[in-house]
């Protein structure tokens, strides 16, 4: 407990992005020259983080104790070298929404920043979970698949606005239980975004900034439902505005002239679907909002789990104090674009702390355990090919994809079962029940489904 009183202590002090240069300058001398010993909490922390994070790769990590951490809580490494090091990435974004990289050539890139483990959480999609997946295997990287929920709060009292929000939704390795309730709510908002697109290109052609709709769909890029920064590279592109930050000031910000809203859910139905479908749902950049302790409120009461607090300019003390006063969890990610401008966060430069690290697995690991569960249980209780792909979404190879008998289905859930679990959840005595099951599944040569 000590350990993290203190690291919450120190880290207060850290300066919340308005207030960087002198602050800055202080916490990266104070960063670079010292190295603590680590507390029992954040040796214990780092040993389960670990065993989770190298679950498919046995052998490969070095003893826990051998590590020290800084005055933040960051672990750092004896000998200086990144790749030591345990660095969660858990916001990012690929082309599959609006980012400009590929899901395997951001992995590449999160790899080549010491990233162990990435959260891929594009908007209003999971369409890049299967390349980003077997991108990390080549590179001994851990996935976690996520979606960035777009959604829209809408005010009860006087007080407060209606205002878009951003949940982060994380899933097991195995995917959403129940995807298709959760694809149907994606699959709308991403309809509602073509319309919200057309609406703001409309907006832009009566305040004389015309664009073409096809430059749009042009750099959104095939399949991908274009959102506001397709918009804004567009105004770039035909010389309305000077750059991107130019185009959401003066048109695209909330509530901007050339602003449009979409077919967003409620934010309390979206933190409810995420909670329903097996998954973590988190806050996204609660800096962003007009009232986030409203928002905040109704959605703890919704069931939400935590909210970024972290950014790579350190923890914002006032977003840390929301979240402990709600009993939230805290972590946070650099929200990684590719845009390759100046102000851009890069891939893995958000210090997470041991300790937020492991609180937001000991969430995590139960709710994700569920899920696999349930979705082995439906798959034993019938067999089907739908159910059994429910398993296989996001396989990694084609070996995975589809079995032709009983026997191979089982090879599957063995393989995929060391990929997503620990051998102690495996062992558990929850799990060995459904191992057992599966066990006294027996192939019947009449059933088609298998053939
Ligand atoms: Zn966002
Ligand atoms: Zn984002």
């Amino acid at each position: 407990m000590a350990g993290e009183a203190y690291a919450i202590q120190t880290a207060n002090n850290s300066s919340c992005g308005s207030k960087k240069g002198k602050e800055n300058k202080k916490k990266k001398k104070k960063r670079g020259g010292s190295k603590k010993k680590m507390t029992v909490e954040q040796t214990l922390g780092l040993k389960s983080v670990r065993e989770w994070v190298f679950s498919d790769q046995s052998g490969s990590f070095a003893a826990a104790a051998s590590c020290v951490v800084d005055d933040f809580g960051v672990q750092k490494s004896l000998n200086g070298r990144r790749g030591d090091k345990l660095v969660f990435e858990l916001h990012s974004h690929s082309k599959c929404s609006d980012g400009f990289l590929s899901p395997s050539k951001l992995v590449e890139r999160a790899h080549g920043n010491g990233v162990k483990v990435l959260a891929l959480t594009d908007h209003d999609t999971m369409s890049g979970v299967t390349e980003a997946l077997d991108a990390a295997c080549r590179f001994g990287m851990k996935i976690i698949p996520g979606v960035e929920i777009s959604t829209i709060f809408s005010p009860r009292g006087e007080s407060e606005s209606e205002e878009p929000v951003h949940i982060l939704a994380y899933y097991s390795s195995c995917g959403p239980a129940s995807f298709d309730n959760l694809e149907k709510v994606l699959a709308n908002i991403r309809d509602g975004r073509f319309i919200r697109a057309k609406i703001m290109v409309e907006k832009l052609h009566k305040l004389k900034l015309p664009i073409k709709w096809e430059q749009v769909c042009r750099i959104a890029g095939k399949g991908v439902a274009p959102g506001r920064l397709h918009v804004a590279r567009a105004m770039v592109e035909a010389g309305h505005v000077e750059n991107l930050k130019q185009a959401f000031a003066r048109y695209l910000f909330d509530g901007g002239p050339a602003y449009s809203t979409g077919n967003e859910p409620l934010v309390e139905e979206a933190v409810k679907l995420i909670c329903s479908t097996g998954g973590v749902a988190v806050l996204a950049h609660p800096w962003a909002l007009k009232n986030p302790v409203a928002i905040v409120r109704r959605l703890k009461e919704a069931g939400l789990h935590g909210m970024e607090v972290y950014r790579s300019d350190g923890k914002l003390s006032v977003f840390s104090d929301l979240a402990d006063s709600f009993g939230l969890l805290k972590i946070g990610g650099s929200d990684y674009h590719g845009r390759g401008g100046h102000g851009e966060s890069e891939l893995g430069s958000v210090n997470l702390p041991v300790l937020a690290q492991h609180d937001f697995l000991k969430v995590a690991r139960p709710i994700w355990f569920g899920a696999i569960k349930n979705i082995i249980e439906n798959f034993i209780d019938e067999p089907s090919d739908t159910n059994l792909a429910s398993i296989t979404r996001f396989a990694r190879t084609p070996v995975l994809k589809g079995g032709s008998s009983l026997s191979c289905c089982k090879d599957i859930i063995d393989r995929c079962l060391s990929l997503w679990l620990t051998n102690e959840e495996i062992h558990s005595a929850e799990f060995e029940a459904i191992i057992l099951k599966l066990s006294h599944m027996t192939f019947n040569s009449d059933d088609s489904s298998f053939l």
